[in-house]
This record gives C-alpha cells, sequence and structure tokens, in this order.
C-alpha cells in the first residue's frame, strides 16, 4: 500500500486512500463521494482531471461483430470501483467497463455488473417477502479453480503447435500416462514447488489469495484455487492469475499451458466456478443450515437455482462454448455438453418431502472409524462430491464445472446471476399476488419442482446410459460450439437479457458473430498449423528415415544377399509400412487444403462456417492426425522432428 501511495503522489495524485474490504452496492451517485477523504475500503486516487474515471481508446482493432464500423473507433473505459486497483509491472492498472462511442458494451464486465444489480434486486424482492428487513444489499460470490499444464520451456520450444496454437496437434500416445492414477496425490515436485511459491507471492502482491495448489491428474498438470469472492472481484483475479500462472512459469524456464485440451489421451484442463449468494450481513443464502426442510429461504434459492438451470441449459452451455473446450466436454474428464444438476442424497431427500408436502426424515450422519486407538473417529459428509455432474451442490455452494481453463469467468457468471434472478423474479411475482408469502411458498416450490425436476440427476454423468436418459428427460446436449451457440439468438434467450437491461439485442448479434467468427478462426489456424507441420517437417523426416532404410537395406542386399533373402524381411515390411504411411499422410494433408479453402466459399454466413469448420475441416484435422501419429510410432527416434509426448508431459 505504501508503494503504491508514494507512486500515486510522485504521479500527481491529489488524494489517496486504500481500504481492504471488497465494496459492493456502489451506485453511480456514490461515486463522486466516493473519491472524497471519507471514502472507506479500496485505493482511490484522485487525480486532477480526474482522467482516471474514465478514458478513450482506439477500439477499432477491436473485434465489432458488425456492431460498429471501422471508422466508429472510439471506445471509452470507465473505472469500475467495485473492484480493486492494482499496480503491476510499476504500472497503475485500474479495472475499467468498456464502451463504444454508440454506447453499446464491448466487455463483459459491463454486463457482469449488470448482472449483479439484477441478482441483488430480485434476491432482497424474495427476503422481503420472507420478512427479512435487516439485508441490504446481496452479492454473488465466486472462486474459480484453475486448472493448468507445466511444461518445460526448452522442450515446449521444438513445437509449432504449442507456439501457435496452444495444444498440441499431433502426438502418439506415450508409454506412460496418467494410467497409474499417481501424480493427483503424488509429491510436488521441487522445481514445481519453487513455481507455485513464486506464484503465490506474486499474486497475493496483486491482493489475489491463493489458497490451495495442488497436483492434478494427468501428468504436468496442476490446479490453483483462490478464496472466493464477489463474482466482479473473481473474474478480475481470475483473469489476472492466468497472466501470473505464465509469467511466473517463464522465469521458472517453463510454459504455462491453460488451453482446454492440450494433449490428446490425457485430461484436459478446465476451470470450476464455485458460485452463490452472500448478503450484506455475511449469510450464504445457499448454506443449509442444520435444518434444511425448515430453512425456506434456503429452500426458495435452491428451487430458484434448479428452476434457471432447467429453463436456461441452453445459456449455460453456450456460456462456456469455444473451440478449445469442445474437446473436453463429453470427454472422460469434464461433464458433457449435456447440462445437469446433482444435489446429494439429503437436500435431494429434503427436496422430495418439500415437493410431497410431507415432513422430512433426517438420516443419521455415519461415523467413519479407523479402527485404530490414536485416529479419531468422523462423521461422514453428507454430499458425495460428484466430480462428474456439471452443475453440482457442493454443501453451500454450486460448482459449475464447465468452463473451460482459458475461459473469462464473466460469461457464466453474467448468465448465472440472469437467468436466477429471473427465476427469484417469477417466484417473487406469484407471491405478491397473493400476500402471504410464508403460506403461499411452500405449494409453489413444490409445484416448481415438480416442473423441474427432470434436471436434478445424482448419477454418473460419465456414462453412456445418461446420455439416453437425458434425451429421455428432453434435456439439451449441445455437442459442439457450432451447434450451441445460434441458440444465443432465441428469443427466450435475446428476451431474458433485454428484459433485465444485461445485453441489448444489437450486442447479443455481435456477440454472436464475435464467438462464431472465433470458433473458425481457431480451427483454421489449427489447421493451417497442421499442414504446415505435416508438409515441413512430418514429411521430410519419414523420407529421410524411409531413405535410410531403403539405402541399408540395398547396401545389404550387395553386401549380404542371403541376410535379407526371406520374402517377411523386417526392412523390408518396414519400407512398405513406411511409404504407405507417408503416401497416407501426403494424401491427407491435402483433403485438409481442400477443406480449408472450401472455407472461403462458405460466404459470410458465420453459422454456415462454423458448420463447415466443425464437419469438414475438423474431420479432416483429425484423420491427419491419425495417420501422422501412426508414422510417429514407427519413424526412427532420431528421425522425428519434434519432442514427443513422453518429452512434454514429464518434462517438469
Ligand atoms: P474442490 O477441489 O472440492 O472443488 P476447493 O476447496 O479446491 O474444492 O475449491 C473450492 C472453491 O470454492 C474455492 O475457490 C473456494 O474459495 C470457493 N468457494 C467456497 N465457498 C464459496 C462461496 N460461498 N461462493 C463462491 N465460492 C466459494
Ligand atoms: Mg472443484
Amino acid at each position: 500500500a505504501n508503494a503504491m501511495k508514494d507512486w500515486a503522489v510522485e504521479k500527481g495524485a491529489t488524494h489517496y486512500t486504500h481500504w481492504f474490504q471488497p465494496m459492493t452496492g456502489i451506485t453511480a451517485e456514490k461515486h463522486e463521494s466516493f473519491l472524497s477523504p471519507a471514502a472507506e475500503g479500496g485505493i482511490i486516487m484522485e487525480f486532477s482531471g480526474k482522467e482516471l474515471i474514465h478514458g478513450e481508446s482506439d477500439a477499432s482493432s477491436f473485434p465489432s461483430g458488425g456492431l460498429r464500423a471501422t471508422f466508429e473507433a472510439r471506445g471509452y473505459t470507465a473505472w469500475d470501483p467495485t473492484s480493486y486497483a492494482f499496480i503491476k509491472d510499476g504500472v497503475l492498472c485500474i479495472p475499467t467497463a468498456f464502451c463504444s462511442y454508440t454506447g453499446d458494451a464491448l466487455d463483459k464486465k459491463t454486463p457482469l455488473l449488470r448482472s449483479m444489480e439484477v441478482i441483488n434486486r430480485e434476491s432482497l424482492r424474495i427476503l422481503r417477502l420472507m420478512g427479512d428487513t435487516d439485508t441490504s444489499h446481496v452479492s454473488s460470490t465466486a472462486g474459480a479453480e484453475q486448472e493448468y499444464f507445466l511444461v518445460d520451456r526448452a522442450v515446449a520450444e521444438g513445437r509449432r503447435d504449442l507456439k501457435f496454437c496452444g495444444r498440441t496437434l499431433f502426438g502418439a500416445s506415450p508409454p506412460k500416462g496418467q494410467e497409474m492414477e499417481d501424480h493427483y496425490y503424488g509429491s510436488i515436485r521441487p522445481r514445481v514447488k519453487a513455481f507455485m511459491e513464486e506464484l503465490n507471492t506474486e499474486l497475493w502482491r496483486l491482493g489475489i489469495h491463493a489458497k490451495t495448489e495442488h497436483n492434478e491428474t494427468a501428468p504436468g498438470q496442476h490446479e490453483l484455487a483462490p478464496v472466493f469472492t464477489t463474482v466482479n472481484i473473481a473474474v478480475d483475479h481470475n483473469q489476472l492469475t492466468m497472466e501470473i500462472l505464465k509469467k511466473v512459469a517463464e522465469r521458472h524456464g517453463l510454459l504455462c499451458l491453460l488451453h482446454e485440451k492440450p494433449f490428446a489421451g490425457v485430461n484436459g484442463s478446465g476451470k470450476h466456478n464455485n458460485w452463490s449468494l452472500c448478503t450484506d450481513l455475511g449469510k450464504n443464502l445457499l448454506d443449509p443450515g442444520e435444518h434444511p426442510q425448515s430453512n425456506l429461504s434456503f429452500l426458495t434459492f435452491m428451487v430458484a437455482v434448479l428452476c434457471a438451470v432447467d429453463d436456461y441449459q441452453d445459456l449455460l452451455r453456450i456460456s462456456v462454448a469455444g473451440a478449445g473446450n469442445d474437446h473436453r466436454l463429453g470427454g472422460d474428464e469434464a461433464p458433457p455438453a449435456i447440462i445437469s444438476v446433482f444435489l446429494g442424497d439429503e437436500i435431494t431427500a429434503v427436496l422430495a418431502a418439500l415437493e410431497e408436502n410431507r415432513p422430512y426424515d433426517p438420516h443419521k450422519l455415519m461415523e467413519l472409524k479407523a479402527g485404530v486407538k490414536t485416529i479419531p473417529s468422523f462423521y461422514k459428509d453428507n454430499t458425495d462430491r460428484n466430480r462428474t455432474s456439471p452443475f453440482a451442490f457442493t454443501g453451500n455452494k454450486f460448482e459449475f464445472r464447465m468452463p473451460g481453463a482459458s475461459l473469462s469467468i464473466a460469461g457464466p457468471n453474467f448468465v448465472l446471476n440472469t437467468i436466477i434472478a429471473d427465476a427469484l423474479r417469477e417466484i417473487a411475482d406469484r407471491l405478491d399476488i397473493s400476500g402471504s408469502a410464508e403460506a403461499e411458498l411452500r405449494p409453489l416450490l413444490a409445484e416448481l419442482l415438480k416442473k423441474h425436476r427432470r434436471i436434478i440427476f445424482n448419477g454418473n454423468n460419465y456414462a453412456k446410459e445418461w446420455v439416453a436418459e437425458a434425451e429421455r428427460r428432453g434435456l439439451s446436449n449441445l455437442v459442439s460450439t457450432a451447434e450451441a451457440v445460434p441458440h444465443f439468438l432465441d428469443d427466450k434467450n435475446v428476451g431474458l437479457f433485454v428484459r433485465y437491461g444485461i445485453l441489448s439485442e444489437a450486442e447479443i448479434r455481435s456477440r454472436y458473430e464475435i464467438i462464431m467468427e472465433g470458433y473458425c478462426k481457431t480451427l483454421q489456424i489449427e489447421a493451417l498449423t497442421m499442414a504446415e507441420i505435416a508438409r515441413k517437417d512430418i514429411l521430410p523426416a519419414a523420407s529421410s528415415f524411409l531413405t535410410e532404410l531403403a539405402s541399408a537395406y540395398s547396401g545389404l542386399i550387395r553386401v549380404c544377399p542371403e541376410a535379407c533373402a526371406n520374402p517377411g524381411d523386417v526392412r523390408l515390411a518396414l519400407i512398405k509400412k513406411l511409404s504407405g504411411l507417408t503416401n497416407k499422410l501426403f494424401d491427407r494433408v491435402e483433403r485438409l487444403e481442400f477443406a480449408l479453402s472450401a472455407c472461403n466459399s462458405a460466404g459470410s454466413d458465420v453459422k454456415a462456417m462454423a458448420l463447415h469448420c466443425r464437419d469438414q475441416v475438423y474431420t479432416a484435422m483429425q484423420e491427419l492426425r491419425a495417420a501422422a501419429d501412426d508414422l510417429e510410432v514407427i519413424v526412427g527416434r532420431k528421425h522425428w522432428p519434434m519432442p514427443d509426448y513422453g518429452d512434454l508431459l514429464f518434462s517438469v
């Protein structure tokens, strides 16, 4: 804080305060008084001319999604006082909202802040109806667990796919992957430990409290969990965390990969978005307490979440869409593209009793005993950890597990805030009519539960049977980004965002274009990188190995014909196999390039283009990869032009 103050004074700040508590409930009217010496908390610097409060920048190179023409270049920034300012690399950074000259939001912070106001308003309305007059503010809170891979930088340098795409586009399975399941609980290696220590220090300097750090499932994979805070600060902190992860890794000779699926065959990386609602009095509205069955506010907020997730499955899926995450969703390490809610046995039983209007019979917690005198016995948790569910209730919060490792969590959180606010509004509207909240609430919640019960699933979401079961229940299954994102434009979704002033129709359309274009561009860059590596590196490597084999073989025939007289001679067989695979590889490069060139004829319709990329380009990429990986298995090590999976995954 002192360094910051010195810096601010040196830069001519006329006024400075520092605070430690996150601010909530800041409104535009309070903004001015906020800059008075009496303001409490946070970091405030008043510069003459107040240039920090809003700024102007050239937004012309920012993706516009058709929202504005290039000549309409102005973009405005506005200081967001509900998140911390911080000093990074000697520069004062101020979290800001970003909008265009036309007033359209260009960022994810603006809709997020709007959604926080909406969820505050609708939550307060419910609380008031229940007779709570003390609470004056409700914030949504988030803690985003961040998964990542660490690879030795020098080893990674040999991979152009990592350089351009952040993921490997080729690579045969190494002899050892994660099958021994020995990494998660394995001890953290010294080099990684040193990295984590410096990472913590750097994060703490920025006010980001990293709480736990451990190994993840795949070799080279790790996780960081921060202490949760308001969603707005959590989003800013997560963005900073991703940047700091990369920077600190570099100092340790490491490369930090935040891609959703850097390696085929081992787990990908996600970001678990833990979400809840907290009052200004510190009450967690999703905390069931000791007697959930009689905790009316808990039951109401819980039912609202179920209604929201069921009604807006598609929006939650869209909020995590992207080319990288498509590899993860539905793989064995991430929940499938089908949205459902895990509640665990106890809460499921509580809600069943509520739905059937009967008393709930709490079941006793089971005692676990090690059977050793010196080890104390303890009680089992009420819920197990269901790792397979995309949206799991974990005691007093929901854990949304679909976001990918590189995603900004702003999108998922503004969707969560908005859809849950909408469900709360529906409940409050219906209570308003009759007047007496207490008596009306139970039957209403029972009715809503009956309607939305299909969204609850406590079983194994990875099982094949679940896909069929979900289809029977009528749940949506939007497998790829190209299929999911067009539903952003559905009337019900546009209506929702417009109704609450989260996004205008124009803003939705532009975001739709930007996401779809981003998807296509990502696939095209990956395809071009693959074609380049295949032509310039793999084909020459396979050819040189082939030449070496052929000349050795012909030499051998000359020197000692009887040594290779056997028609099944291994050298000959290898030459034939290698030659066949090399031809196959060449053929598949050509096919990929053809699919790519056809992108141009898909026209300007982003949906058609995205579907073409998914159906034609991506399929051709997978075929090319299969041929290259087959080759990798038989080409001699010294000929293979890049570090392999074994080198990469076990490099640290
Ligand atoms: P797990 O590995 O079981 O998923 P962790 O303890 O690693 O759990 O992470 C839990 C995350 O949830 C942490 O980032 C924590 O700060 C966050 N969290 C805890 N309580 C809340 C809450 N009320 N609202 C939002 N996030 C929360
Ligand atoms: Mg988790």
